[in-house]
């Protein structure tokens, strides 16, 4: 009855979505890496406007192209610089429409990013870090596509010689997160001039809008980069769906060959008019980055005070770990106290839980249950 790949496929499995808790409260959700705060209000008008004053255009196909949000998405970086903890129109960057292909989140971006660039056959790999996002090695699967892994030293830091000498070794390509997950630890940009110039590297910056830097500036130079990012973390879209690649225009234009030969219309009309709209609020989304920054270090913090072991993060989210506890007991203790985190089943993460950062209202209950009594640093 099934075509026999589908027997072959490893999905990728994605944080806890929950029911509501017995009592019918919620959870307090700290799991997936979204964002605590709604999207700009300029992006729900946007959208109330449309339903309000034209549904009709509901009843339309969407621009195929999306061209008025690819224009709106390539000034935010330019007004960003691809961070939004300085942000800062000294950015240098003038990327151009045609240097931005959309998706129905980065996942889909991913997903046509391993079509496009990645060979299933020939002497060619991709070599990605070990860990790394889990949905890479799906990719790979379901591609066919052979992946190479390099290890994290112990202390979960990249080991960009290992990484750069496996890719130029190879003559491959690498996929690297930046900032990693589930570590959150990110490395200089700089590294990537060290990888071989005739392959296409990716680097997935889910969540540099919270960290240091972001690559952006590296495509005035290298034409063989793409950036992919997204709208569901920084941006508060994890429900909308929408995720980027920002390239040089060749890359981009075989991107959207392949997006035509699979769905010609990934983005709706209201995605599409909620993420206009969204581009233009850069200081709804620098406020919301920074509270989420300011809590990460506070609350780091705290778990460091009473003896947790804290990866240094420039995401929106923290990987710790208690000694002498496993991630699932954590996982469990927080979860009967109405909070999901997650854990890892598999070494050498097993004995982490990775915490979303929320609200100041929601840590502190996460703080409660995980290092009651221990003062906040100021
Ligand atoms: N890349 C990384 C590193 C992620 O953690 C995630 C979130 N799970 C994604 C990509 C995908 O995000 P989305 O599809 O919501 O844009």
């Amino acid at each position: 009855m099934f075509a026999q790949r589908v027997a072959r496929l490893a999905p990728y499995v994605p944080g806890e979505q929950p029911g509501p808790r017995p009592g019918g409260r919620s959870y307090v959700k700290l799991n997936a890496n979204e964002n605590p705060y709604p999207p700009s209000p300029l992006a729900v008008q946007a959208v109330t406007r449309l339903l309000t004053d034209d549904p009709a255009r509901l009843a339309r196909y969407p621009d195929p192209d999306s061209a008025a949000l690819r224009a709106a998405v390539a000034a935010l970086l330019n007004t960003t610089g691809g961070v939004l903890t300085a942000p800062s129109a000294e950015s240098g960057l003038h990327l151009t429409p045609d240097m931005i292909f959309l998706a129905n989140g980065s996942d889909e971006a991913l997903s046509f990013l391993f079509y496009a660039f990645f060979d299933s056959e020939g002497r060619h790999c991709i070599v990605q870090t070990a860990p790394t996002y889990s949905f890479y090695p799906v990719y790979a699967g379901f591609y066919g596509i052979p992946l190479c892994a390099v290890p994290l030293f112990s202390d979960f830091r990249l080991d960009t010689g290992a990484l750069v000498k496996g890719a130029n070794e190879t003559d491959s390509s690498i996929i690297l997160a930046n900032p990693n997950a589930p570590t959150g630890m990110a490395i200089n940009r700089a590294l990537l001039r060290a990888l071989p110039p005739d392959r296409v590297h990716v680097v997935d910056e889910a969540y540099a809008d919270f960290a240091a830097e972001s690559a952006l500036p590296l495509l005035a130079e290298f034409p063989n980069l793409a950036i992919v990012r997204t709208f569901s973390k920084s941006m508060s879209f994890a429900g909308m769906r929408l995720g980027y690649v920002a390239a040089n225009p060749p890359l981009i234009a075989a991107l959207t060959t392949v997006k035509n030969s699979f769905n010609h219309f990934p983005l709706d009309v209201l995605t599409q008019t909620a993420g206009i709209a969204a581009c233009g609020d850069v200081p709804w989304y620098a406020e919301n980055v920074r509270r989420i920054v300011a809590q990460r270090e506070s609350f780091g913090a705290v778990l460091r005070h009473s003896g947790w072991q804290v990866l240094p993060s420039q995401a929106n989210f923290l990987f710790a770990q208690k000694p002498g506890t496993s991630g699932r007991e954590i996982y469990e203790r927080c979860k009967a106290a109405g909070i999901l985190v997650r854990h890892f089943p598999t070494p050498p993460l097993d004995g982490f839980v990775r915490i979303t950062i929320g609200t100041a209202e929601e840590m502190a209950a996460l703080e409660e249950c995980l290092a009651p009594g221990i003062p906040r640093p100021l």
